[in-house]
């Protein structure tokens, strides 16, 4: 093509690049249109298969937390950034995870912390509008973990997948199929 012809095209291109850029200028500073999903006009639909921040759940039968404190979780964290610290204290099975923190600063949603705990203790949460100014703010503690874990549990509705340990689960299972055959 010709020189004429391709400063053309590429003058066109341009004007329409420029006419979006206008466009959406005019609708957000000028009409006020934020391009911002936020509280005011609702949240967006989150997928269910959505992974978002990690959350810590509780056994809806008894109410006890399901981390048996097996520091799985933390030796697996490509990230590093979770903290765990433990007892023994009577009435818990396993260890009781007395402080547990997730730096969210440092996690990358990668989902290895969730697939190696042995109970279903560690679920991803539908959490996705979380941040913070400063590094500390995303620190997260215990209680804050379980209350997403809260969340995602009365969200789910499902208490089976994430009550008792997964051991436990297989092994009911296995019962339910020899008593079927
Ligand atoms: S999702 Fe990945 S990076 Fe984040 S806490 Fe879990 S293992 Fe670490
Ligand atoms: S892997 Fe699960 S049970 Fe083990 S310490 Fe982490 S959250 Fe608790």
């Amino acid at each position: 093509m010709s020189f004429v012809g391709n400063f053309v095209r590429a003058t066109i291109g341009l004007m329409k690049g420029l006419g979006i850029t206008g466009k959406n200028f005019l609708r957000t500073v000028a009409l006020r249109q934020a391009m911002t999903i936020t509280e005011k006009w609702g949240s967006r639909k989150i997928a269910d298969r959505y992974r978002g921040i990690v959350a810590l759940t509780t056994d809806l039968q008894t109410g006890k937390e399901n981390c048996v404190g097996c520091m799985a979780c933390m030796r697996v964290c490509p990230g590093h950034c979770i903290y765990i610290e433990v007892e023994r204290r009577e009435g818990h099975h396993g260890r009781y995870p007395v402080k547990f923190f997730v730096d969210l600063s440092l996690c990358s949603f990668c989902g290895l912390c969730v697939e190696v705990c042995p109970t279903p203790s560690l679920i991803h949460s539908h959490v996705w509008q979380f941040g913070g100014y400063s590094r500390s703010q995303l620190l997260l503690g215990k209680g804050q973990l379980l209350n997403w874990g809260d969340e995602e549990q009365t969200r789910r509705g499902d208490a089976e997948l994430i009550t008792g340990k997964r051991s436990q689960q297989r092994r009911a299972k296995k019962t339910d199929d020899k008593q079927a055959e």
